[in-house]
């Protein structure tokens, strides 16, 4: 606004505009002046995304968006609306190049980080779609890409979100998953981003890891485990491990101990994820009573344990299944298939 030689109220009515109302259009800002609009219209764009399909679960009304990027990438958003909170799953990158076992989107090729503008235009496109603009939502970077590979967008978008006059939330509200990088995690903690931290462990010991997140295991459990206690004392938050179940990989009486011990009077919570089937089942779905000896086995050991229920698993919008449909004829075959 500055250097359209407006003042700085200015600024607020446009930010108003864009993440409260999520306008798209500057010539339908009212009350800005008719040639500032075409100042703007001429010299910047507010949406990136265009949407090239939308799928949604008949089981639990999940909506999984595919979005086309200006050059072209493709991304995968979700949007998950429950009772009492809408909860959007956003992509960090175009692929993944971390490529673990039991994952789809890796099995596409990598192409490139996202701009904070476009992991923000996934936020404000996917709660439009959800209809309450009051409402405020739950933001995940649980979709495509490896976030901390992309710190820098990152804790960019994430302090827009946080802003009061950007999507106002808070750091209880705004999930970094990850699955590596001991020294990021540490990072992201001193940065100005108010966020929660997630770590996809989904091993209890590191010969199991390397086995299924070959490239995320360079660095060993026990470092991950140290940046991840000092990511909840900078926050004074715990942080969540997640742990993926997979039968004949990580899901026996011995990993749960293993598992219970790592956990045990740390300021962690456990979240156990039933494997999703990728496309081509490198591993069997765990059954109910699987699911069931490992959590009882864990409970009386470790902290805060809770099972998600994946939702959108008939439109593939489920934990691990976001991939490239655009990549299909560059995938490598899937490893450690049984
Ligand atoms: N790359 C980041 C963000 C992805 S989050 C990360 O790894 O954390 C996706 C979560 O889903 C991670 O915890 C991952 O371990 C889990 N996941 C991946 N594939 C899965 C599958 N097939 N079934 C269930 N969970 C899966």
């Amino acid at each position: 606004m500055t250097s359209h030689g407006e003042p700085e109220f200015r600024f607020r009515q446009l930010a108003t505009w864009v993440y409260a109302r999520l306008e798209s259009r500057f010539d339908r800002m009212s009350d800005l002046p008719l040639g500032l609009r075409s100042a703007l219209d001429q010299s910047h764009e507010i949406a990136s995304l265009r949407v090239a399909a939308v799928q949604e679960s008949t089981v639990d009304g999940t909506r999984k968006f595919l979005f086309e990027l200006r050059d072209g990438g493709r991304i995968e958003s979700v949007l998950m609306r429950y009772d009492k909170r809408t909860t959007l799953c956003v992509s960090s990158q175009v692929g993944c190049p971390l490529d673990c076992v039991f994952c789809e989107t890796a099995k596409g090729n990598f192409l490139r980080n996202l701009t904070a503008g476009e992991i923000l235009d996934q936020v404000c496109a996917l709660k439009l779609e959800a209809g309450d603009l009051e409402r405020k939502v739950n933001v995940v970077f649980m979709g495509m890409g490896e976030p901390l590979l992309n710190l820098e967008s990152l804790v960019a978008a994430i302090r827009v979100m946080n802003d009061p006059l950007g999507l106002n939330l808070g750091a209880k509200r705004i999930t970094v998953s990850t699955s590596s990088f001991p020294d990021r995690i540490r990072e992201l903690a001193e940065s100005d981003a108010a966020c929660s931290l997630a770590l996809s462990l989904n091993a209890p010991n590191d010969e199991t890891r390397r086995r299924l997140m070959p490239k995320a295991a360079r660095f060993s459990i026990a470092e991950l485990l140290d940046a991840a206690r000092y990511f909840a004392s900078a926050g004074r938050r715990r942080v969540t491990l997640e742990y993926v179940l997979i039968p004949g990989m990580n899901m026996s009486d011995t990993d749960a101990d293993e598992l219970g011990a790592l956990s045990h009077g740390q300021p962690f919570k456990l979240n156990l994820i039933p494997y999703n089937p990728a496309r081509r089942d490198p591993f069997p779905r765990p059954t109910e009573s699987e699911i069931d000896r490992f959590t009882t086995r864990l409970l009386p050991v470790a902290p805060a344990v809770t099972v998600r229920r994946s939702r959108g698993v008939d439109i593939d919008a489920a934990c691990g299944q976001l991939w490239n449909a655009s990549l299909v004829e560059k995938r490598k075959p899937v490893k450690g298939a049984a």
